[in-house]
């Protein structure tokens, strides 16, 4: 384990080498790569070794040298004993020492020889060679940084990719619960596809989603699909966003169900859209919150849009689906 350890810190240069690589692979490679490991999985061992190497080179003292004892080269030089394996004699004058070089020499010789030496004037200590106290910090936030400019790169080209960086068992499991969402509201079993060709529903129409009136197949924007997905697989929402795809998603089961007029299903959908919107894990207040800023937002279409839902889209009005309560939608 230490001898793991020491190879780790020794090779610690290779970290950042390494993530960058395993990123590469993950956001380049095959989708059951993606699928089978998280991507949080490496940075969070990336930063938990980042802040290991950093504890550990704070703990040795900031990675200070000890001076070295023995004769420096100079030293040797000096005496013209340049040959490592010459004897010197380490003579201590105040706080300096001074190598004596010894061949054989008798004592009086020696005696001679510190003589010699002891006449030099001091020569001032060479500065110690030390690595700067703040030399691990600026390591650790050049590590740090890095992970997190990884981390970006991931989340935008994830974010980019949405819908179709899903693999096929995840859209799958996603389009057969929408599909059970929508057959509740449809009143009868109907399929949900998402139009990955974007032949169907998208740019070219201006609209987020198809339906056959009474039939039990529709279409919605792989964008739309992609927000569903986040709030029923991931709890992730992202508020105007999830909001348009619900009430997408209500609007075409309501086509299903058999409503024609845009303005009558859309009406429904965004007072279906609460249930639905806490069916796929949203809480009471931000499902009704969430349709309530649709309809605002439905006003602000103007009269000419056949979307508009119309004065008899009220509390108590002809299209309020529940004339008992008092909410709307
Ligand atoms: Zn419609």
């Amino acid at each position: 384990m230490l001898a793991l350890w020491d190879r780790l810190r020794r090779a610690s240069w290779s970290l950042p080498v390494a993530l960058i690589l395993f990123v590469l692979l993950w956001l380049l490679g095959p989708p059951e790569l993606r699928s089978a490991i998280p991507i949080y999985i490496p940075f969070l061992i990336a930063l938990g070794l980042e802040m290991l190497f950093f504890v550990e080179a704070r703990r040795s003292g900031g990675g200070r040298r000890r001076p070295d004892r023995g004769p420096t080269t100079s030293d040797r030089e000096r005496y013209g004993y340049a040959a490592e394996t010459d004897e010197l004699l380490l003579v201590r004058r105040g706080d300096e020492e001074v190598w004596i070089p010894y061949s054989g020499q008798t004592p009086e010789e020696i005696d001679e020889l510190i003589a010699d030496a002891e006449e030099e004037p001091p020569r001032p200590m060479p500065p110690v060679p030390a690595r700067p106290w703040h030399q691990p910090i600026r390591r650790f936030l050049v590590g740090v940084g890095l992970i997190g400019a990884l981390a970006v790169v991931v989340w935008l080209v994830e974010r980019n990719r949405g819908w179709d960086g899903l693999d096929a068992e995840a859209r799958a499991a996603a389009t057969e619960r929408f599909s059970a969402e929508a057959s509740r509201v449809a009143g009868h079993a109907v399929t949900i596809r998402c139009d990955e060709s974007g032949e169907i529903v998208g740019v070219v129409q201006h609209t987020d989603g198809v339906a056959e009136v009474g039939g039990d197949l529709a279409y919605l924007t792989p964008q739309r699909c992609y927000d569903l997905y986040r709030l029923a697989f991931e709890g992730d929402v992202s508020f105007s966003q999830t909001a348009r795809a619900i009430a997408v998603l209500a609007h075409e089961a309501w086509h299903l169900n058999g409503v024609r007029d845009e303005g009558r299903t859309e009406c429904y959908a965004l007072q279906s859209g609460v249930e639905l919107g806490q069916r796929l894990g949203l809480d009471d207040d931000t499902a009704r919150q969430m349709m309530r800023q649709q309809l605002v937002e439905n006003a602000g279409r103007g009269a000419a849009s056949e979307y508009v839902v119309g004065p008899e889209c009220r509390d108590g009005g002809e299209f309020d689906l529940d004339r008992r309560d008092s909410e709307f939608p």
